[in-house]
């Protein structure tokens, strides 16, 4: 038996107290003072997700080489400087900086990332080869290899990830978008893209394609904001990344309107797709939340929005949970 003590993350809110484990399993979770000596003290968080990755580019980083602080000349298909060098990389090597990125989420007790998968089929199986046996789960978000529409390939995809997530209208004809996104609908599986990231794109144009959920909104006019809250749909934000390219979500409009607002790291290639450091970025550089919601937007609430267990940190549940310092939220223990 083992006892881990501080403030638990519940449902409910912080609360003091401890947990009581035995291998991977919690047997209590109590108020109070633990009966005996805690191997760590802390907050107590359930594992953490990660909702925007682009792990893929992660060997970008390794290369060394001066990025453009512009979104269209480095990450817009299929011209950006990041698809040419995804093309003439080889496999080893994004296959090498993937497991790179995966190591950082699992020492930050990240669970579960969604990551947006480029390169077609083959990008799903080299994120599936470089996680092998691995406990981090990924929601994959695939990618047609080109800007259009292409039935077979829509269903080998969807047969084998969670959903597609593209990089923007913006991109696309609408009239090729508009049917990946049909067909997504019509297999039940995610929709995830890229708005108004660097331009406003017509939100019209965006809802139509029903949207799980939204990465950005940064140039999103405040009536845009109003009709995505009115849909319940999430926005995913990427404070750190934006901010690479001089940008910066308007967090204190899109909470005064209810948005739900979750939080992502987006590509691995600027940052590190450390959840716990984007959380920090925002404390020192918004001051829209409280630590505690900022803490529940990266456990329960992406879990809700994904439609998975919020049952976690309770008597009988599988031991899955992080520790954090309250102060800085570095990682002190991360459950086995
Ligand atoms: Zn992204």
């Amino acid at each position: 038996m083992k006892y881990i003590s501080g403030k638990i993350l519940t449902k409910e809110g912080f609360q003091k107290g401890y947990l009581k484990i035995n291998e991977n399993k919690i047997i209590e979770v109590e108020k109070g003072i633990s009966p005996s000596r805690p191997i760590v003290k802390g907050l107590i968080l359930p594992t953490l997700i990660n909702m925007h990755t682009h792990i893929g580019d992660s060997f970008i980083k390794d290369r060394g080489v001066p990025l453009p602080r512009n979104i269209e000349e480095l990450v817009a298909p299929p011209g950006g400087i990041k698809h040419k060098l995804l093309k003439e990389a080889s496999e080893k090597e994004i296959i090498t900086g993937i497991k790179k990125s995966i190591d950082v989420m699992k020492r930050n007790g990240t669970k579960i990332f969604c990551d947006f998968r480029e390169n077609g089929i083959s990008g799903i199986q080299q994120l599936k080869k470089a996680l092998e046996s691995s406990r981090i789960s990924p929601v994959i978000l695939s990618r047609p290899s080109n800007l259009y529409y292409n039935k077979k390939e829509m269903d080998l995809l969807l047969e084998n990830s969670d959903g597609i997530g593209l990089s923007s209208i913006s991109d696309w004809d609408y009239s090729e978008i508009i049917k990946v996104a049909k067909h997504v609908k019509n297999k039940k599986k995610f929709f995830a893209i890229h708005a108004s990231e660097r331009v406003r794109e017509d939100i019209d144009s965006i809802l139509d394609l029903k949207p799980d959920f939204l990465i950005h909104m940064i140039k999103a006019y405040e009536s845009d904001l109003i009709r995505v809250k009115e849909n319940n749909i999430p926005i995913v934000v990427c404070t750190r990344a934006n901010s690479f390219f001089g940008l910066r979500p308007n967090l204190d409009l899109m909470k005064k309107l209810g948005v739900n607002i979750l939080f992502g790291t987006d590509n691995a290639m600027l940052v590190a797709p450390n959840i716990l450091e984007e959380i920090n970025f925002v404390i020192n550089n918004f001051k829209t939340f409280k630590k505690s919601e900022l803490l529940f937007k990266i456990s329960y609430e992406p879990r809700k929005a994904l439609n998975l267990d919020c049952n976690i940190l309770s008597p009988n549940s599988k031991a899955e949970f992080v520790v954090v310092d309250e102060k800085t939220l570095k990682p002190l223990y991360v459950s086995a």
